[in-house]
């Protein structure tokens, strides 16, 4: 609190004093102030005499109403609402109106529309204030009003402003498209009203490919294109009546009411695949992008709008799932899968909470003089009413959840730690590979915390292998070459897993530092009788070769497959025939008994 006195504050009148000594000076001076005031003011102020005929106008009266020359002297009403067609303005006010107005204090409308003659309508609030007071002769007070202010206040910008809240509300502003609240209205009502009529709209669910990538690499503000540009080849794949929203990031949903057949949706989200088919151009730079399209149709079982919404977007997952740029459509088997993937994703993180995962071993062989050389720690989880769920179910939930970080920490710290005991056992290195998943190596402190681990554990980083896929290097190409380069300088190696079945073509795995190729099963199945499928493991033999990649097969089940994998150059092997995954105890007991170092064991390492 100040403890100043509030001074008075200064006016015109003190700064005039002189201006003050007569009683005519002063009221000049009033005059002069009210009319700068008049004049300046943003509302439109008409003084009228008593028959509503304008004495005076002010300068934003004249912009909305028309100029001076038309106002002065002319009638307020007809002024107003001169270009009206509309009756309801007219009715408002018939003859008797003014004189009605100018018996009241104050007479006020808001929000009515005015027509004035060869001037744009617009919408705005009027006040009459009719002069009750002593007219310049002397009349009493309280006979009826000689003139009075009209004021108007234009709602133009007011309404604009207004309008464009509600735009915003309902609009994604980067491409325009409806947003979610829109979309999810509208799904809404066309429900209800299908509820009647039995034609029930189609919720298409789609989102881009690697755009994050895209982003990534190019930068936001050509993100942010690219989101545009697809957004406009989204709609114009469209019927100008079905709805296309962005629900952020690079998520669109499309809704299609009233499809004639449910198989047009299938042919409308093709249409949209082909659409982005084309590259984007960005200043010379070609863009690819695909996406993944979930449908959900609506029917009488449908809860709300939102559930709609869902369903198409678990659909969409699948299509992710299924490699990307297709369309899945929602069905029932996906809502049953549903409801187990959010039980699991619970039972999961308890699992991590109770230290109920554990890790099997599966070893790998030299093909020559059947050395062990190392074992491929598999993660394992035994869950007391899921039963044994397979990595390849809860690994890529535990990607989506983030829980991977979670059950990759796990594995390393208890991998790693056996390997260490083998180590003691058998007197010389056995190899180990890890599995790792994209957000794993994603992570940023990933190599960090792997040389904590090894450290801690005492292992030689060139004894640990890691296991990627190819996906995870095309995820984000960039930041994998970062992570495999720092790999390299702490020595730690790494394998492409389950080569062969990715995009890739080694010419363009060269660019990455890379040590090992684990050739997928479905390359080594049935090759026994299959001379193509060798000609095949051959040349990525020679191919391997020529880079200095070391190759493993994996997935041997039968004995001719390793006696073919030995003549096609194959240097280690890996398959049930050789050995199943086994528990760690049973791991020591086998690197126990390998314990005569061979000369072999020291090649892969
Ligand atoms: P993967 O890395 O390709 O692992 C090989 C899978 O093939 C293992 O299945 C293994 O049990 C199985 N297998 C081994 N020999 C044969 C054979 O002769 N024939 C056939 N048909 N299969 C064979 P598993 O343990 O169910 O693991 C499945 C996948 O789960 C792994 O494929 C890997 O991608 C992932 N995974 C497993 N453990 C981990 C982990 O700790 N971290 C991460 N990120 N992924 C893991
Ligand atoms: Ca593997
Ligand atoms: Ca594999």
């Amino acid at each position: 609190m100040s403890n100043h006195e509030p001074q008075p504050k200064p006016t015109l009148g003190d700064a005039n004093d002189e201006l003050r000594q007569t009683p005519q000076t002063r009221l000049a001076f009033e005059r002069d102030r009210l009319q700068a005031v008049f004049d300046a003011v943003s509302t439109a102020l008409l003084v009228v005499d008593e028959d509503g005929i304008v004495n005076s106008a002010n300068p934003e009266a004249v912009r909305l109403l028309g100029p001076l020359s038309q106002l002065l002297d002319a009638p307020l009403l007809t002024l107003l609402i001169a270009g009206a067609t509309v009756h309801t303005t007219r009715s408002l006010v018939d003859d008797d109106w003014l004189s009605t107005v100018m018996m009241q204090r104050r007479w006020q409308v808001d929000n009515i529309r005015l027509w004035p003659k060869g001037m744009p309508d617009f919408a705005a609030d009027c006040v009459i204030v009719p002069f009750h007071g002593r007219g310049p002769a002397g009349e009493p007070e309280g006979v009826r009003g000689k003139s009075a202010v009209v004021i108007i206040n234009d709602n133009t910008s007011r309404d604009a402003a207004h309008s464009q809240l509600e735009w915003q509300a309902t609009h994604d502003v980067l491409t325009g498209l409806a947003n979610r609240s829109l979309v999810t209205d509208r799904l809404q009502h066309a429900l209800v009203l299908a509820q009647r009529s039995g034609s029930w709209p189609t919720v298409l669910f789609l989102d881009l490919d690697r755009f994050k990538s895209v982003n990534d690499q190019l930068g936001h503000s050509t993100g942010d294109r690219l989101l545009i540009d697809a957004a406009r080849r989204i709609e114009h794949s469209l019927r100008s009546v079905d709805t296309v929203a962005r629900l952020g990031g690079d998520e669109f949903v499309v809704l299609c009411e009233a499809l004639e057949r449910p198989d047009i949706a299938e042919q409308v989200a093709a249409r949209i695949l082909q659409a982005l088919e084309e590259p984007f151009d960005f200043s010379g730079e070609e863009v690819y992008v695909s996406a993944s399209i979930g449908i959900c149709r609506a029917d009488q079982h449908s809860e709300n709008a939102e559930a709609v919404i869902r369903n198409a977007d678990l659909a969409m997952y699948r299509a992710k799932e299924n490699g990307r740029n297709r369309i899945e459509t929602f069905d029932a088997a996906m809502r049953t899968e549903t409801h187990r993937r959010v039980d699991m994703e619970r039972a999961l993180r308890e699992a991590l909470d109770n230290d109920e995962l554990t890790v099997v071993y599966q070893p790998i062989f030299n093909t020559e003089r059947g050395a062990l050389v190392a074992f491929e720690a598999l993660v394992r989880w035994d869950h007391p009413e899921l039963g044994k769920v397979s990595p390849t179910e809860f690994i890529p939930l535990a990607e989506e959840t983030g829980l991977i970080s979670g059950v990759g920490e796990r594995v390393l710290d208890i991998a790693c730690r056996d390997a260490a005991s083998w180590r003691d056992a058998a007197h010389f290195t056995i190899g180990l590979h890890v599995n790792v998943s994209g957000r794993q190596l994603g992570a940023s402190n990933f190599v960090s915390y792997l040389a904590r681990v090894l450290r801690h554990h005492h292992m030689e980083p060139e004894s640990l292998t890691l296991e990627l896929t190819e996906s995870v290097l095309l995820d984000n190409p960039e930041r994998a070459a970062v992570r495999l380069m720092a790999l390299r300088e702490i020595g730690v190696r790494v394998a492409i897993d389950d080569f062969g079945i990715g995009y890739s073509s080694l010419a363009y795995l060269r660019r990455f530092p890379l040590d090992v190729l684990k050739v997928d099963r479905q390359f080594v199945a049935g090759i026994a009788n299959s001379p193509p499928g060798q000609h095949i493991l051959q040349a990525i033999v020679d191919l391997a070769a020529g880079l200095d990649y070391v190759v493993i097969a994996e997935g041997v089940e039968q004995p001719e497959e390793l006696v073919l994998l030995r003549q096609l150059g194959f240097q280690f092997a890996q398959g049930y025939l050789l050995a199943a995954p086994m528990p760690p105890a049973e791991a020591l007991l086998l690197a126990a008994a390998s314990s005569v170092p061979e000369p072999a064991a020291a090649e892969q390492h």
